[in-house]
């Protein structure tokens, strides 16, 4: 039963899965994922807590959350945020209300937050992110302290503005390749959309110098195990720093809703396995116990802390933009407090006082 999880090495960078991989260790992936076996369900999360206890003790990180706008121009199938859904408020925050979110982030004692938004492209849009950024900087980082520190989760952007975020003082990005299946990921995106950009965003970010964070969503209509499976490659073959999976979630006012039901027996629990995997493959990765899976169990976060998440996004976005900032249906909403209550009742400690990077980053970077 264990047999197939005892294939998974625990070693950085996929330790001794050879490269590229063979198709036995794809199947060898795919077969845990496959798998309705309780017992391999419990064994494979055990580990990855046992390797998450190794190699990062019981640290969880938070980044504050400020979901500054829902303005897109994208329309990907999936999301609720979509240009095309109008039924939808739309809004942007001032600078002046992200930059007091901030401060209130800071005195609280946070040390990150996530700037997250919808997709505005244009070099306008991108000076107005360095702005804030740079007025975050300003107020947080003095008398030796580094400041907040900011991860960015803003889509799709050009190499130069890219750099220009980073030079404001961003160094983590977020950007989910969302399935690593070229054929799949055209089903999710309109043809403006295409995987060869989102690639290359990812290897301008890693190649400016950020923390480059990518993932998918799990239980997508189509999507097989052995896509999910090949999902967990590409992140060991991309080494990336850090790592966001979630289930997917249907949104009612979005085309991929009224798709075909997906072939993933249990998204929820798939979710963990992934992460789990993930885990056991790339120790020294940081990765988020997202929102969808709390949204979709009420186990969410202690399951997902025990699959081996080690940071959290308690969300600081105004309530009166929340329910605008629909990526999917019912989205639910925790408070630092909240999540740490849950998180020490799970044995770990949510840690303020420390950026709390990426490892693998600095590993990866030989600093
Ligand atoms: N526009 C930015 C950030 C917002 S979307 C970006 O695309 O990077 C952040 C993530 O939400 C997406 O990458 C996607 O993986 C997830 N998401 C969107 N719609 C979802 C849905 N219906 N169910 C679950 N996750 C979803």
């Amino acid at each position: 039963m264990s047999a197939a999880v005892n294939t998974i090495s625990l070693s950085d960078n996929g330790g001794n899965l050879s490269w590229p991989p063979l198709q036995a260790e794809r199947e060898a992936l795919s077969n845990v994922l496959a798998s309705q076996d309780e017992d391999l369900f419990a064994v494979l999360l055990d580990k990855a807590e046992e390797c998450r206890a190794t190699v990062l003790g019981n640290k969880v990180y938070p980044r504050g959350l400020i979901e500054f706008s829902n303005l897109c121009q994208c329309d990907c199938y999936y999301c609720g945020l979509r240009h095309s859904n109008t039924r939808l408020g739309r809004y942007r925050l001032t600078a002046d209300e992200i930059v007091a979110l901030a401060r209130e982030a800071w005195e609280k004692g946070y040390q990150s937050l996530a700037l997250q938004s919808g997709e505005l492209k244009s070099s306008r849009e991108v000076k107005f992110v360095s702005e804030v950024i740079k007025r975050i900087k300003d107020i947080t980082a003095h008398d030796g302290s580094q400041g907040l520190g900011i991860t960015l989760s803003i889509g799709e952007l050009a190499y130069q503005q890219y750099q220009q975020l980073f030079d404001a003082g961003a160094h983590r990005y977020l950007l989910r390749i969302e399935t690593s299946d070229p054929k799949l990921f055209n089903q999710l995106h309109p043809p403006g959309q295409s995987f060869q950009k989102r690639l290359e965003c990812l290897q301008a970010l890693k190649d400016i110098g950020y923390q480059v964070g990518t993932g998918v969503m799990v239980g997508l209509p189509g999507q097989t195990y052995e896509q999910l499976a090949a999902d967990l490659l590409f992140f060991v073959e991309r080494d990336i720093d850090m790592l966001g999976l979630g289930p997917y979630i249907p949104h009612p006012d979005t085309p991929l809703a009224s798709g075909p039901e997906t072939v993933i027996a249990n998204p929820y629990k798939t979710t963990l396995k992934m992460m789990a995997l993930a885990r056991l493959l790339m120790p020294y990765i940081n990765m988020v116990c997202s929102t969808a899976l709390q949204t979709i169990s009420a186990d969410g976060l202690a399951m997902g802390i025990k699959a081996g998440a080690n940071v959290v996004m308690p969300v600081m976005t105004p309530e009166e933009n929340r329910s605008d900032y629909s990526l999917y249906a019912a989205k639910k909403y925790s408070s630092f407090e909240q999540l740490r209550h849950e998180i020490n009742a799970a044995g770990y400690e949510l840690v303020l006082g420390e950026w709390g990077d990426s490892p693998h980053y600095f590993r990866r970077r030989q600093l």
